[in-house]
């Protein structure tokens, strides 16, 4: 082994230490030609694996490649720590092929039996380790790799399955199902993968990745792949792993130190009022706002435009030429905020964009580290905010890590700080339109208005600025705790403030969902998040509130889920119970929820919601006209009225 690599080794302690392991944010092969002097020639793997790799276009393993392919031949087992895109895919899938590979040799054919089994966050991930394994057992005759997983039918998948699969690839929650109906035979299990660990368990896996491992023979190699160690994830290791090498890769700091790190902390539905606030006090220039969706992007940006920002979005769906223009208009100044997923994003580079707001936290260091690239650009200094969920708090430290630099708290501006600017900034109008504008025409119509009407003239002025407010009042007020009798009023607004303020209720666009499971079951917040992600094919950012009642819960799903996700989620089990989902028609949505009930889906050793930041949203705020527009605003209409 070269001396170079000795260094990515760490010993045990450090790499359960070394919470993320940082590298430049890039993709494919560029990101995994990290200078490591060796080539798979060099790792006593089988010639078929050999040539496959070769047909894919590899030249040489990735630095965790390199590190964890000798380890999981001689049947360690591995934790193997890398960034996302570093390539831990084929470091656990090819030492798993090539062994399968001389073992069928020996045994003159390959075995039917299931001998690996990788369990993989989503239904894309195992789609996409299932197609690396296939691509690497190209040249392995009989060989087969099935991927299983959530929302999508039995029937194919019990096939598969019955005719034998080497390798099996799936979500933990359609893993145990195919366990508890039997037919998924794991007795001959000789080797198996945590891939993305840390994901499983931010999507509330822990359990299920457990009772997994705990059902498969005791005689197994174990590999555990993750871009950060959570300490959840190294309790897993410990109780599962043998002795494991444990394999840290680092990469580089690629934030630099002139863009400033700021969090806030802000419950879901609140986060548009957040912004706007921020939007509000913060000088800036460009901005972009990381959303989770496509969808999201649209809303976003339609929300923002309503409010009198210049908002415009941009997202894989979008045309390219499309998404160039807006960049275009971005760079030109045309519009301020650009609403973006990760993908149309990507490599983005305007010396314009002065803040990078992280409305949706990204999924991994890696992204955050490249959304927030996006500022700082050009030698400028930078902001970047982001927005933290209650629940989502406990990723900081593995984004400081990343950054290797602090992310300070933020507080929103409060009401009384929005109302004092505005003051202000209308104070200020005045003024410049005393010094700046001929005003002697409409000094003559008000000395003859104070004659006529006899009215002062500081009565005069204040229903002048009235008149200049455009009907908007000036001052944003806190939204009043809406007590159940006046909730229907409160919601009927159009403006959708009604469903924000202290009284958690529902988010616009969800609806109460009701399953066949609760306390008597014993289910517990995160195997309802993970089964219903997996089935149901959302995001478990999709999932809202979890109520545990005793023999059923009530969930906060989009109400506009598609027949074949219903479909897919009233056969969902969880526990092995049927969980029958369906729209809870019992009660009128959103009505007489008390902050109480409903319970977010914290795992145990989440922090708690300690620091919830509950705001009043600024309902009657006047649109915002864009940077600067104060006086001219001011100015035009004065103009329009002569
Ligand atoms: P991770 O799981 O670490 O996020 P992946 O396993 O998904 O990363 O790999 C990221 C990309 O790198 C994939 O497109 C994969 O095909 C490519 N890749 C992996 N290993 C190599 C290699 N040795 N040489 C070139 N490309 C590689
Ligand atoms: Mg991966």
């Amino acid at each position: 082994m070269p001396e170079n690599l000795t260094e990515q080794i760490t010993d045990t302690t450090s790499a359960a230490e070394a919470a993320p392991a940082d590298s430049a944010p890039t993709t494919g092969a560029a990101a995994v030609d990290d200078g490591v002097d060796i080539l798979f020639t060099d790792l006593k793997l089988d010639g078929r694996v050999l040539a496959a790799l070769s047909d894919v276009g590899y030249e040489k393993p990735s630095p965790i490649q390199a590190a964890t392919i000798p380890a999981l031949l001689d049947g360690r087992d591995v934790v193997g720590l890398a960034q996302t895109g570093t390539g831990k895919t084929a470091a656990f899938a090819i030492p798993a092929l090539s062994k399968m590979a001389e073992l069928a040799d020996i045994n003159g054919g390959p075995s039917k039996n299931t001998q690996v089994l990788v369990l993989a966050p989503t239904r894309e991930l195992a789609l996409q380790v299932a197609e690396a394994f296939t691509s690497y057992a190209k040249h392995m005759d009989g060989f087969t790799v099935l991927p299983v997983y959530g929302g999508s039918p039995y029937g194919p998948q019990l096939n598969g399955l019955r005719r034998g699969a080497q390798v099996v690839v799936g979500t933990p929650g359609r893993v145990i199902d195919h366990i508890s109906k039997g037919s998924l035979d794991l007795s001959n299990l000789e080797y198996v993968v945590l891939d993305e660990a840390d994901e499983m368990l931010r999507m509330g896996f822990a359990e299920d990745v457990e009772q997994i491992l705990s059902s498969t023979p005791d005689e197994k190699q174990v590999a555990l792949f993750s871009a950060t160690m959570p300490p959840a994830i190294r309790r897993i290791a410990k109780k599962y792993l043998n002795d494991p090498a444990e394999i840290s890769v680092k990469g580089k700091t690629t934030t630099g130190t002139n863009t400033r790190q700021r969090y806030l902390q802000v419950m879901g539905p609140h986060k548009l009022d957040a912004l706007t606030r921020i939007l509000e006090v913060e000088d800036y220039d460009g901005i972009i706002a990381f959303v989770r969706t496509k969808m999201a992007t649209e809303d976003l940006a339609d929300k923002l435009r309503s409010r009198g920002f210049s908002a415009a979005a941009i997202n894989g769906d979008i045309p390219q030429q499309q998404r160039e223009r807006t960049v275009e208009a971005l760079r030109d100044g045309k519009i301020d905020i650009l609403v973006a997923t990760d993908v149309a994003a990507r490599g983005l580079d305007v010396d314009r964009i002065s803040l990078v707001v992280n409305y949706d936290i990204p999924h991994d260091t890696e992204s955050y580290v490249h959304r927030i690239g996006r500022t700082g650009r050009a030698g400028r200094s930078g902001d970047a905010i982001l927005f933290i969920t209650p629940r989502e708090k406990y990723l900081l430290r593995s984004i400081e890590k990343a950054t290797r630099q602090p992310v300070e708290q933020m507080q929103l501006p409060s009401t009384a700080k929005i109302n004092e600017l505005r003051l202000g900034k209308f104070a200020d109008r005045i003024t410049q339109t005393l010094s700046g504008e001929d005003v002697s025409l409409f000094r003559e119509l008000i000395a003859n208005y104070e004659q006529e009407h006899d009215v002062p003239a500081s009565e005069i002025a204040a229903a002048l600025a009235v008149m200049a407010q455009g009907g908007q009042p000036i001052l944003v007020q806190d939204i009043p705790v809406a007590p159940a009798g006046q909730r229907e009023r409160a919601e009927g607004r159009k403006d959708g403030f009604g469903s924000r303020g202290p009284t958690r209720t529902l988010t616009e666009g969800n609806a109460t969902y009701r399953i066949a499971v609760g306390r008597r079951q014993r289910v517990m917040p995160g195997s309802i998040v993970g089964a219903i992600a997996n089935e149901g094919g959302l995001s478990s950012a999709q999932i809202g509130g979890i109520d545990i009642r005793a023999d059923h819960s009530l969930v906060e799903l989009p109400a506009d889920l598609s027949k074949d996700q219903l479909r897919a989620l009233s056969r969902t089990r969880i526990g092995g119970e049927l969980i029958h989902l369906e729209l809870d028609k019992g009660r009128k949505p959103a009505a007489g929820r008390g902050a109480g009930e409903f319970k977010k889906p914290f795992r145990k050793d989440y922090p708690k919601r300690d620091g919830d930041t509950r705001f009043s949203g600024d309902a009657t705020r006047k649109p915002r006209q864009g940077k600067g527009a104060g006086a001219g605003t001011g100015r035009s209409s004065a103009q329009s009225e002569q």
